[in-house]
């Protein structure tokens, strides 16, 4: 019997118990929630495996608050859109490659081991096996998997920087600058979760993990929930007249006015699946996993250990 490299998901990132944190604020909550907390965790682990961020910042004067940087992972500047409908493009940044598969793929089972009393373990599979991951129910039997999950939403990250520059100019900032940074995650329609500096301790998931559980935020994380509920409306209706549509990963290209207008260029989509950090998954997955039935296939013909 061929020996899988298993390994417990999350296990390499000094975060890792706090995610469990913000994995675990969902477990008495909807199921649509929960999906709204994954987008949240991926989003932090977007931001976390960029290596070089401030590379990717740039000035935007419509951010939120005091911010007034903006760092994206669609090319659409998410603060300058909402902000009176200026399609401003902005490259997308994009994590280290390898990462992302890695990082969805034990996150998705993080959240099934945090979320589902029937299965207590779950482990990612190394290597180039057929399948991602192993997980145990309760009875002690073992299912392979394959993992198909992907952020709905991902979420910009904001920043504070010195106020001398260009609107979408990029500020000349060294990595130790950088760490120095105030930092945010805007949520979309003026919501912000503060981050703090961005060398703060297990930044930036620690933040987002004490926002969630201070019960003075209550009400700004329903609001933040509604935002996430109306982007995922708009997405399953392809609804090209809600301005939530061109939030999502994977909204294709955008409309006419953004080329005439805004100098948007020629050949640039806001997130196809090809320039996504997300990946297009296909319909009846992505229902799936919206509904948190088991976000993943099971593999049949596979047998386990
Ligand atoms: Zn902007």
């Amino acid at each position: 019997m061929e020996e899988y490299n298993l390994k417990e998901p999350l296990i390499d990132y000094p975060w890792k118990d706090e995610a469990i944190r913000i994995i675990q604020f969902s477990k008495d909550k909807s199921e649509d929630f929960r999906a709204f907390i994954f987008d949240l965790c991926m989003s932090l682990a977007y931001i976390d495996s960029t290596s070089g961020i401030e590379k990717y910042i740039e000035y935007c004067q419509s951010c939120p608050i005091h911010y007034n940087g903006h760092v994206g992972f669609i090319n659409l500047c998410g603060t300058c859109y909402e902000d009176g409908g200026k399609w401003q493009y902005q490259k997308a940044t994009k994590p280290q490659s390898g990462a992302l598969g890695k990082l969805s793929s034990e996150m998705i089972l993080k959240f099934v081991e945090v979320l589902f009393d029937e299965f207590p373990e779950t482990y990612s599979i190394g290597g180039t096996a057929l399948a991602d991951a192993l997980i145990k129910d309760k009875d002690g039997n073992q299912i392979l998997a394959e993992v198909k999950s992907a952020p709905l939403l991902t979420y910009p990250l904001l920043v504070s920087i010195e106020d001398s520059f260009e609107n979408h100019a990029k500020p000349i900032l060294t990595s130790s600058q950088c760490k120095e940074l105030d930092s945010g995650l805007y949520l979309h329609d003026g919501l912000v979760i503060p981050l703090g500096k961005i060398k703060s301790e297990n930044w930036p998931f620690k933040p987002v993990a004490d926002f969630l559980y201070n019960s003075i935020n209550t009400d700004i994380i329903a609001k933040m929930f509604k935002t996430w509920s109306k982007t995922r409306e708009a997405y399953q209706l392809k609804d090209r007249d809600s301005k939530y549509f061109y939030l999502a990963n994977a909204s294709g290209d955008p409309p006419l006015i953004a080329k005439e207008n805004f100098n948007w260029p020629n050949k640039e989509s806001i997130s196809d699946s090809k320039t996504s950090a997300g990946m297009m998954i296909s319909k009846k997955a992505f229902t799936k996993f919206l509904n948190w039935e088991y976000p993943m296939r099971i593999i049949p013909k596979l047998k386990p250990l």
